[in-house]
């Protein structure tokens, strides 16, 4: 067997188990970053399994702490393991995993909102975006605070095929706090469709893999966790800027029990809002008395394809922000009261 057969079919020596590690390192949880971490490799085991078969994969992973996913990932045989851990008191258990696998865990002490993968991993990996998923994979268990803004980060990504896009369609696999993976999945007219459901949905193919309890973690979080897959569309169900997407479907939810209509308003300023708001909806043929809970991916990407038309008529249109708006009249009026 050669050294690089050797190397791929490595499963690690005996180690310190995850809650000796935990002690050794004095690695208290921190509340402020809302660590939880999970001792059960078989737990691990199978949200690495869920990820796919990662034998020989080039996989980033997020937040690794004491480093349970991070065994499970070398066992299961990737090729090549970078991980990004924010937390300082976690890298000497890391680098005692990077010995122990022969090399293969990249360190990076920093912080995964703000760290660049466009060339984390080599060149030869890219491939075209029609293509089949590349060999190159995200996964990680996050603190909540962290996970839907990177979601929506790395989702605006898939969008510009940046970022770790510039491989293809790269896999996520990642948690979230259950009921924020319900909504990520939720269909039409579900209870928990929502702003985040059209988001994920529109640029991929967004599977709820399963459900982890709270008291699988240590310490145990109030809720549960739900592992979600995301697999990056060939074809977005809407063609349209991503800022323009988040801001029509921001919008929209914004009054969430009430009809349509009100939501797809705040588009508008005041003085055409009436007008602009029935050229819209009537346009993309879409009932204003329907909840934005009711409406399908179809009836967003009209609304979408429509408000850009409208964009494109009235290059002011865009940038309008109602919030600005009600912001700036009640500064009229508190000036107005005191003069
Ligand atoms: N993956 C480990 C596990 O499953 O046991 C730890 C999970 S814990 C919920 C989240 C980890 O992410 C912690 O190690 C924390 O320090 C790290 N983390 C938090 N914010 C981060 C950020 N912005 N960038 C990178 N790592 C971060």
């Amino acid at each position: 067997m050669s050294i690089t057969q050797k190397l791929s079919t490595l499963r690690l020596p005996p180690l310190p188990t995850i809650g000796e590690i935990i002690k050794l390192y004095k690695l208290k949880a921190e509340k402020q970053l809302s660590q939880n971490f999970l001792l059960d490799l078989r737990l691990t085991d199978k949200i690495v399994r869920r990820a796919g078969n990662l034998k020989d994969a080039y996989v980033c992973e997020v937040g690794p702490g004491p480093g349970g996913i991070t065994r499970s990932l070398i066992n299961a045989g990737v090729a090549d393991l970078l991980v990004v851990e924010k937390d300082t008191r976690f890298i000497p258990g890391l680098m005692m995993l990077n010995e122990a696998s022969m090399g293969k865990v990249r360190i990076v002490h920093g912080d995964i909102l703000t760290y660049k993968m466009d060339r984390a991993f080599p060149g030869h990996l890219k491939k075209q975006w029609e293509d089949d998923v590349p060999n190159v994979h995200i996964i990680g268990n996050l603190p909540f605070n962290v996970s839907t803004p990177l979601i929506i980060k790395w989702l605006e990504h898939v969008a510009n095929r940046s970022g770790p896009f510039v491989y293809g369609r790269t896999q996520m696999t990642l948690t979230f706090q259950k009921e924020v993976a319900e909504r990520m999945t939720a269909s039409t007219g579900g209870r928990q469709r929502s702003r985040l459901s059209i988001m994920c949905q529109y640029l991929c193919n967004v599977k709820n893999c399963f459900t982890i309890p709270g008291s699988a973690f240590v310490p145990k979080p109030e809720v549960d966790v739900g592992v979600v897959q995301f697999t990056p569309l060939i074809q977005p169900q809407i063609e349209q800027p991503f800022k323009l997407v988040e801001k029509v479907v921001r919008s929209v939810f914004q009054f969430r029990g009430k009809y349509c209509h009100h939501g797809v308003a705040n588009l508008f300023p005041e003085e055409h809002r009436l007008k602009l708001t029935e050229k819209l909806l009537m346009l993309a043929d879409v009932d204003p008395t329907r909840r934005p809970y009711e409406l399908s991916m179809s009836h967003f990407r009209d609304l979408c394809n429509v408000y850009r038309q409208l964009c494109d008529q009235d290059p002011n249109l865009f940038s309008y922000n109602f919030r600005e708006e009600l912001r700036l009249k009640k500064l009229h009026r508190i000036s107005h009261k005191t003069s």
